[in-house]
């Protein structure tokens, strides 16, 4: 048994079989064999290591006419250690005693060897791991020839294992099949950790290395509030976790009959609580979840994996889906916001340096205005079907948001000479996720109809810390008293001029900070449907009068890590079931 600690990002207890994932995004395979195949087994071992020796020994003679001897040498290298008697002898014997499949035999053996390089302090040696990691590749390349597969066609329950997983991989997955993930990479904030939540399963992100210790067919247990994963637990741990699971499942039962009480305070203050989501299934979520809304459609995710830009029909189709299922509740359609972490396939987007300081969100919109007015064509159209409203993303200057204004209006005028029906008053709306966008706050209370605080980014452009970097993890933090200094400036604004103000970043959805929140003048909160259920919980048991005391002294606060802990305190005083 092996126990590894990552980042928790999205909750629940999930035990099963590992799928593997190699570096080219292809599974590396089960675990055993029939007791009568072994014969044929070696054998096929046996071929697929003559044919990998072939094509090494083929790059050799390539390579060494074409470069020189000296770039040659380094297949001559690979060609030693395939062929290394020990090797052979050993894979050999994981298939005749143990059963093992080859595949597996091969996986585990040139893994094991790998980590021993990755542990050197040489660090010419340890990039030596890549050299076996290649051999192991080619190896299962024709040990699978056509059998070789990725994460699709999946036909039983797996938990994936994987370096990364881009927000779009993540967004494939087959809810069938897939119960958990675990990556190498990847911090608290980025968007495979927000599409985990979305797919409803545990996921722990940012773990460091450790794909060389674990092979396709492995128990694992996933411990996603925690941020654990423990390779091949023992029995009592899995009869821990099995309970554990358990009490998941009852809390969530309890909190079921929470869906169709209002979300109210105490004292009979009416708090709204709306649902993210990233694809249009979700909007079930949160109908099962009973939200008053959708407070965030992130559309971005209408482009991510497709080849080819959306066509205003295929944007047209999805948010009206949406929008029908939320009857007259409102739908919060935030145009798209690609960049960072969140690239699409198409051609036109370029690799940037820095890309969380560069084109993405409203900036790429407006400097490819085709793209943009497709979308808001289809968003306009579907705002004739129900209570629709448009929200741009990541603005930081004024600028920006007149000129989404203005490209909104000219789309506007376009489909009024069609006599394409649309809702001329549809509310028209901003993020807040820059501290720029805070700074500016009462310019901007006076052109928009509401805003809605995205904390995602506002902590990671605020306390300069990367979303997505498990390595500044600690300093992520949307307790931090700048954030919340930040936070409570956009509130108070906003409630002076009247405008309707929501909060859609992670940190809504976290029942730890309801009260602070709603001390601060909050009463609009939008987040991953399955967190509503908690949020609602607690505004359920406060009253605006003991909020309004955590948020004064928590305000007066220093530091980040005493905020955290006085808000648990004040939070476990009332609610049982707070976990973090
Ligand atoms: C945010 O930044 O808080 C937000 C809601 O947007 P996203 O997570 O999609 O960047
Ligand atoms: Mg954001």
């Amino acid at each position: 048994m092996q126990k590894l600690q990552g980042i928790a990002v999205s909750p629940g207890v999930a035990i099963g079989e590992a799928l593997v994932m190699d570096n080219e995004g292809f599974r590396i395979p089960r675990r055993f064999v029939a007791r009568d195949a072994v014969v044929d087994e070696v054998e096929r071992l046996d071929k697929a290591v003559a044919a990998a020796a072939a094509e090494i020994a083929h790059h050799r003679e390539t390579v060494s006419a074409e470069l020189g001897e000296k770039y040659g040498a380094i297949f001559e290298a690979h060609l030693q250690m395939l062929q290394d008697s020990r090797l052979r002898s050993e894979l050999e014997e994981m298939i005749r005693q143990r059963h093992y499949s080859p595949e597996y035999a091969v996986s585990r053996t040139l893994r094991r060897y790998a980590q021993v390089f990755q542990r050197l302090e040489s660090s010419y040696l340890a990039e030596r791991a890549s050299d076996i990691f290649d051999i192991e590749k080619r190896l299962l390349r024709h040990l699978l020839g056509r059998r070789r597969e990725g994460i699709a066609h999946l036909t039983s329950a797996v938990l994936v294992l994987a370096h990364n997983l881009t927000p779009s991989e993540t967004a494939n997955l087959d809810r069938r099949y897939v119960r958990g993930f675990v990556t190498e990479i990847g911090g608290p904030g980025s968007h495979t950790a927000i599409v985990a939540e979305a797919l409803e399963i545990p996921a722990v992100v940012g773990t460091g290395p450790f794909l060389t210790e674990v092979s396709g067919g492995d128990q694992v247990i996933i411990d996603g509030d925690k941020g654990l994963v423990i390779l091949q637990p023992d029995e009592e741990t899995l009869a821990k976790y099995r309970h554990e699971a358990e009490e998941i499942r009852t809390l969530a039962a309890r909190l079921e009959p929470l869906r169709d009480l209002p979300a109210e305070t105490r004292d009979g203050v009416r708090v709204q609580l709306l649902g993210n989501i990233e694809f249009p299934y979700e909007v079930d979520h949160c109908v099962d979840r009973g939200a008053d809304g959708v407070g965030l459609y992130r559309t971005e995710f209408l482009y991510l994996g497709a080849e080819a830009e959306p066509t205003e029909e295929v944007h047209y189709q999805a948010y009206t889906r949406v929008v029908q299922a939320m009857g007259d509740k409102p739908v919060v359609i935030r145009t798209f916001d690609m960049g960072a972490d969140k690239m699409p396939n198409m051609s036109h987007f370029d690799d940037e340096r820095n890309p969380c300081l560069g084109l993405r969100s409203i900036r790429l919109a407006l400097r490819n205005l085709p793209i943009f007015r497709t979308q808001l064509r289809a968003v306009l159209r579907a705002s004739a079907t129900g209570n629709v409203q448009i929200m741009f993303p990541l603005v930081s200057t004024m600028l920006e948001l007149r000129q989404a204004k203005m490209v909104l209006a000219d789309v506007m005028e376009d489909l009024e000479e069609r006599h394409i029906e649309f809702n001329r008053k549809v509310p028209v709306g901003m993020m807040v996720e820059t501290p720029a966008s805070v700074m500016m706050i009462d310019r901007f209370v006076e052109e928009v109809d509401f805003l809605s605080i995205g904390t995602n980014d506002l902590i990671q452009y605020t306390l300069a810390v990367d979303r997505s970097n498990k390595d500044v993890v600690g300093l992520y933090n949307p307790a931090d008293p700048a954030v919340l200094r930040l936070i409570s400036m956009a509130i108070r604004a906003a409630i002076g001029k009247n405008v309707p103000i929501n909060m859609c970043g992670q940190m809504s959805g976290s029942p730890l900070y309801t009260m602070l929140l709603l001390g601060l003048g909050l009463r609009r909160f939008s987040a991953t449907p399955s967190a509503i259920p908690e949020v609602k919980n607690v505004c359920r048991k406060v009253t605006i009068a003991e909020c309004e005391a955590v948020a004064a002294r928590a305000m007066t606060m220093e530091n980040a890590r005493d905020v955290r802990s006085f808000l648990k305190e004040e939070a476990k005083k009332r609610v049982q079931e707070i976990v973090e």
